[in-house]
């Protein structure tokens, strides 16, 4: 059991004064999977859920090597000079395992690392991407409680998970290399859909090409997107090495807010990614129950060779399926 975990009141009230211990202590909680731990965690969220929603929910992607930490470095620092609090999270299905590097990693960020005003938190290891998003976004309401002003989530363009951190932000930065020559180079047209902010980062080494590559997004971008959108994707550039440009990004990202605020789309989106949240939830925990479930395990392996070499129809293996987990339809 659970001895050592602190009471729920105890955690509700040093969460609130802002103590890092026990705030802490609370994203060990909400990252556990133990389902006496869940309840636990549920119960301190739903004390706690008045006093959420209030940060500026950033995320922040883009691939290996684009400068991330060094931006977030000095991004947060510029933030709490401001007199914000801020806090890092980080999203890497990948870092349970050995070898990659971690997401969130205090000798990253060294300065935010001893700052006083800021909170980091590596990614959470757990497995599976819905866990790890679930760990996250739960994690986030507690720094918000906590009394952090911003919240910065972290995560490699790659995958799943920048889609995931974009369902839980209110403004999504994606950081770009000034490109080698083609325009759109390395940008997925689904980023494009997420992302709210482009910056052209490193801007310091050469600042003509920096611009260069930013006139080319933005013109291939103006081809790209509705033009009758609310907000329109600006694209900028910085150098997190040399602080440069990150003033002018944030009050972008201030004027967004604005501009979500005033199209009352700002509270549409939060509401659309609860909603959103919950059924993936569902979806999650139904197929974890199905794929675990005794009988689907036995009769699985023999129905996917079935299906591979065309002895059964899908449908008819599905069908299998689910009759052995108690919901077939024709039986
Ligand atoms: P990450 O993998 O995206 O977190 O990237 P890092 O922040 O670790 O940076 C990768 C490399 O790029 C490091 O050697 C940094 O010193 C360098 N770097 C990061 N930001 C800048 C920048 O704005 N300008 C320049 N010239 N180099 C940078």
């Amino acid at each position: 059991r659970g001895g050592h975990m602190p009471d729920i009141a105890a955690l509700e009230t040093g969460i609130k004064k802002g103590d890092r211990a026990m705030l802490g202590r609370a994203i060990t909680l909400v990252e556990s999977r133990r389902s006496d731990h869940l309840a636990q965690a549920q119960e301190l969220l739903s004390r706690l859920l008045p006093f959420t929603g209030k940060a500026r929910r950033v995320g922040i992607t883009g691939v290996p090597g684009v400068g991330k930490s060094t931006f977030i470095d000095a991004f947060g620092s510029n933030l709490t000079k401001l007199g914000k609090r801020v806090a890092v999270l980080a999203v890497d299905p990948s870092s349970g395992r050995s070898g990659g590097s971690i997401l969130g990693d205090k000798t990253r960020m060294e300065r935010l690392a001893v700052d006083e005003q800021a909170f980091i938190r590596p990614s959470p290891s757990a497995g599976v991407l819905g866990g790890v998003g679930r760990a996250t976004r739960e994690t986030m309401l507690l720094c918000e409680a906590a009394g952090y002003d911003v919240i910065l989530v972290e995560t490699v363009g790659a995958g799943q998970s920048e889609y995931m951190v974009a369902d839980m932000v209110d403004v999504f930065l994606v950081l770009m290399l000034p490109g080698a020559g083609d325009e759109l180079q390395g940008i997925k047209k689904g980023i494009l859909e997420i992302a709210d902010i482009l910056a052209v980062n490193k801007a310091d080494q050469d600042a003509g090409k920096a611009r260069r590559a930013a006139r080319d997004y933005a013109s291939a971008l103006h081809i790209m997107t509705a033009g009758d959108a609310a907000w329109k994707l600006p694209v900028l550039t910085v150098s997190g090495l040399q602080n440069q440009g990150l003033d002018a990004l944030w009050e972008t990202m201030e004027k967004h807010r604005h501009v979500m605020v005033e199209a009352g789309l700002f509270d549409q989106r939060r509401q659309d990614q609860r909603v959103k949240w919950m059924w993936a939830m569902v979806e999650d925990r139904l197929l974890t129950r199905f794929r675990n479930h005794e009988k689907v395990c036995r009769i699985l392996p023999g129905l996917e060779s079935d299906v591979r070499n065309d002895c059964k129809t899908a449908t008819q293996a599905a069908e299998d399926l689910l009759s052995a987990f108690g919901m077939g339809d024709l039986e």
